[in-house]
């Protein structure tokens, strides 16, 4: 599997890309900016995006979809309880100072249960809210990864004293859904450094009992 991770944007959300080297088929998860930089690793894999994946509608992981969009057909997929978030992107965009990137088209939305693939590599949607209402993460089972959004982070969690954010909800994904998941799965969080599910387990402050 391809998968290079690039931190973009103001706030250095880690976009993903995971490509099949086989078929050159690829997913974006979270290009929340620096397109032409992303479109430069594309080429440079020649992979084909099939997919745009949000793990949730905050601008610094959405802002550059309709850019990738515009540049290579593909969807762009969110949960659904996120569309709010995502028809105020405007608010977003004046909170921490960026330019508005204008109305985000959601082809789809994905829950819990379905997948989402490039080439041979396949992700389980899990559906986490907490951070925000529609918050997900990509588990790629065979590769034994974790593309996790806001809702874990290296030794914390996500934030959830925006709209939507639910402190009850955000523990409840990370013990039921998140936590489930086999130690020696790698976490890929949506900022800053990589992780597994057993160090957090062990280590992370929100997580461990007491
Ligand atoms: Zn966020």
């Amino acid at each position: 599997m391809i998968h290079e991770i690039f931190p973009v944007g103001p706030l250095q959300c880690n976009c993903s890309i995971v490509g099949d080297e086989a078929t050159h088929e690829a997913m974006v998860i979270d290009p929340g900016d620096d397109i032409d930089d992303l479109l430069a690793i594309l080429a440079k894999h020649k992979l084909n995006v099939k997919q745009i994946v949000i793990t949730h509608a905050h601008i610094d992981h959405v802002g550059g979809a309709m850019k990738l969009r515009a540049a290579t057909g593909a969807p762009i997929l969110l949960n659904q309880n996120d569309y709010a978030l995502l028809q105020m992107l405007d608010v977003q965009a004046a909170w921490i100072g960026m330019a508005d990137p204008g109305k985000v088209d959601i082809e789809s939305s994905v829950t819990t249960g379905e997948t989402v693939s490039a080439g041979s590599h396949t992700a389980t949607v899990l559906h986490t809210p907490g951070h925000t209402e529609g918050s997900i993460c990509l588990y790629f089972p065979a590769e034994k990864k974790l593309i996790a959004g806001d809702t874990i982070f290296a030794g914390s969690i996500g934030r959830t004293d925006l709209p939507g954010g639910s402190m009850q909800k955000i523990l409840r994904s990370l013990h039921d859904t998140v936590m489930a998941l086999p130690d020696d799965t790698v976490v890929v969080p949506g900022h800053g450094p990589r992780t597994t599910i057993g160090i957090e387990r062990q280590s992370n402050p929100f997580l461990v009992k007491r």
